[in-house]
């Protein structure tokens, strides 16, 4: 493959697009353009003696969009929950509503207009309204709003849409949300590949947790690139070629097989515990969105969740749900990980996530986002904690509360647990009255206040997702300042010890379940500072508990004094790099 950066033609017809590595693994394939354009719809007259006809091929393209949406729901319930699902449901009754669809027919019979052109009148009426509302949330129903109109479109121009439905594809498209993400899901999907992004977006994070390949920030993919067009993606180095010539392929293919055979090793491990060889201990735990996830979790070894991002009930809903509804998941998810620890994170709602009621902000990951959110709205508040409170018999249940800036707001956070337990109490219903609850750090006055806010907390993690974003002014979704996007900045590193050695002074443990907890590269920096426990995606695990059995304790600490004398980012990263390499020869982490 050429190494030109940009994009380059090699002479065979190859075309090489570079981007940032978002989910590992190999795929090759079809493209398939994913953007969310109207299809083609023109106002048709009919005869008086064709309103029959054209009120059947209505029918048969509602049937099948029906049918169509059914086996979608069906995939969804099956691979991430009910819960999850809804979003399809939802749809579904879209297509069943009796005044939407007995309008469109009595539109077609009264204007002698075809169908496609009533359906997308129609229904853009509704669109319009769900656009005109003040909230993000709102405007995502939208677009389920306009899947189902092209859908049923689609189907009265008897157009199949390619391959949403059958044959395995890679996804191509301008941006994803963390909903189409689970939405593709339920096709043969082989791997995404998109414009924007960075690679802690949402989209990403769950592109990971389902185990499919994943470049971002490609920037002209979508230009580049055709429905159709033959691709080969590569999630472990960012790359997407465009015509792989057999040479490509060939090379995509020992490389797959070589991580192949190394994962497979690295499960053989997942029963150990994650100790170095001088007897220091990590505790290794997985990052979770949904349940479903847990099984998987388990088999690569995990002891306990981390980190349980509660906001994943909120795809496809408009409403927060309920005390009930949420007692049944944290209690699912609690006795399944028994006795091991599970850390629920209150809704951290705002930034790039869901939130039903989302104000429109020009700066969302300034804004209304994770406990502030939650302050303002005390009754959700409080639904939450009762919920996680109940869960939390078992012993193993924690509670985090996200994008804390200030002391006040955990005194606040506080305040409301105790209220919930008295809310508990009187309508007699047990719960852990010595629950732990603990601070993400990922606020950078948070960071500096990290002693203060030890002094008042049972535990703290660190978020380094945001702590990044907001430490080093870089959006960590936009692939235009990516390379700015550092995690081994020396400030960043000085200031995840600092953290560290703050909570350890106060005597409580100090965790990390931001991306980097999961980067190879960092784990010997991270347990040379002493770091309590690592909470990580389920497929990097094996991986990270191998570098931790394979380093000292005092060698790791070593590393850490070398490393914080140094002053650039590039030099730390090289420096890691030769001593990950030393560490686990095997391992080709970088080709
Ligand atoms: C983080 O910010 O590091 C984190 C784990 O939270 P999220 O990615 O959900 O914002
Ligand atoms: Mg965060």
């Amino acid at each position: 493959m050429s190494t030109n950066p940009e994009s380059a033609d090699s002479g065979r017809g190859e075309i090489i697009l570079r981007g940032i590595a978002a989910a590992p693994g190999i795929a090759v394939g079809p493209a398939y353009i994913y953007s969310k354009q109207i299809p083609h719809v023109e106002k048709k007259a009919i005869r008086p003696a064709d309103v029959d006809g054209e009120l059947a091929r209505l029918r048969y393209a509602v049937g099948r969009a029906e049918k169509e949406l059914q086996k979608i729901l069906n995939f969804a319930e099956a691979k991430l929950g009910s819960q999850d699902a809804k979003i399809f449901e939802a749809q579904i009754m879209i297509l069943g509503d009796a005044i939407l669809m007995g309008s469109i027919e009595r539109r077609i019979t009264e204007e002698l207009s075809n169908a496609e052109f009533i359906v997308a009148d129609e229904i853009s009426k509704y669109r319009q309204l769900m656009m005109a509302a003040p909230d993000e949330y709102m405007h995502e129903r939208a677009h389920d709003v306009d899947d189902v109109m092209n859908r049923i479109i689609r189907n009265i121009q008897d157009q199949k849409l390619f391959s949403r439905l059958e044959g395995a594809s890679i996804i191509v498209s301008e941006t994803l949300t963390p909903s189409d993400t689970v939405i593709f899901s339920r096709n043969q999907v082989l791997g995404y590949a998109t414009d924007q992004g960075g690679v802690t977006s949402h989209a990403a994070i769950l592109a990971r947790s389902l185990k499919i390949p994943a470049v971002v920030g490609l920037r002209t993919s979508t230009k580049a690139i055709a429905t159709g067009d033959r691709i080969a993606i590569d999630g472990y180095a960012g790359v997407v070629v465009l015509n792989p010539g057999p040479e490509t392929l060939q090379a995509l293919e020992r490389k797959k097989e070589r991580f192949r055979d190394f994962e497979e090793r690295l499960v053989t491990i997942a029963p150990l515990t994650a100790e170095t060889p001088d007897r220091k201990r990590i505790e290794l735990s997985a990052n979770i969105e949904f349940d479903a996830e847990l099984e998987f979790a388990r088999t690569q070894g995990s002891a306990g969740v981390g980190l349980f991002r509660t906001e994943s009930q909120l795809i496809g809903r408009a409403t927060y749900p309920t005390e009930e509804e949420q007692f049944a998941v944290y209690r699912r998810v609690a006795e399944a990980v028994h006795p091991h620890p599970v850390i629920f994170r209150a809704f951290d709602v705002g930034g790039d996530k869901l939130s039903p009621d989302a104000a429109h902000e020009s700066n969302p990951f300034l804004g209304w986002r994770g406990i502030r959110v939650l302050l303002d709205r005390p009754e959700l508040f409080l639904d939450q904690l009762r919920g996680i409170l109940r869960a939390s018999t078992g012993k193993n249940v924690r509670i985090m509360f996200p994008m804390v800036t200030t002391l006040m707001e955990l005194r606040r956070a506080r305040e409301m647990v105790a209220r919930a337990m008295k809310e508990l109490d009187a309508r007699n219903l047990p719960y852990d009255p010595g629950i732990k609850t603990g601070v993400m750090i990922e606020v950078p006055a948070a960071a500096v206040l990290a002693g203060e806010i030890a002094a008042e907390c049972d535990f703290l993690s660190i978020g380094t997702n945001d702590l990044i974003q907001y430490l080093l002014a870089v959006d960590r979704d936009n692939a235009a300042v990516a390379p700015l996007y550092q995690q081994f900045n020396p400030a960043v590193l000085r200031t995840i010890k600092s953290i560290i050695d703050a909570g350890h002074r106060r005597g409580i443990w100090v965790g990390m379940c931001g991306e980097m907890a999961g980067d190879p590269l960092a784990t010997v920096l991270l347990v040379g500072m002493g770091i309590d426990e690592l909470s990580v995606l389920p497929s990097v695990l094996p991986e990270i508990k191998k570098i931790i059995l394979s380093i000292r304790f005092k060698d790791a600490r070593r590393v850490v004094d070398h490393v914080l004398a140094m002053t650039t980012e590039q030099e730390i990263r090289d420096h890691l790099s030769s001593i990950t390499r030393n560490k686990v020869p095997e391992i080709p982490l970088n080709e």
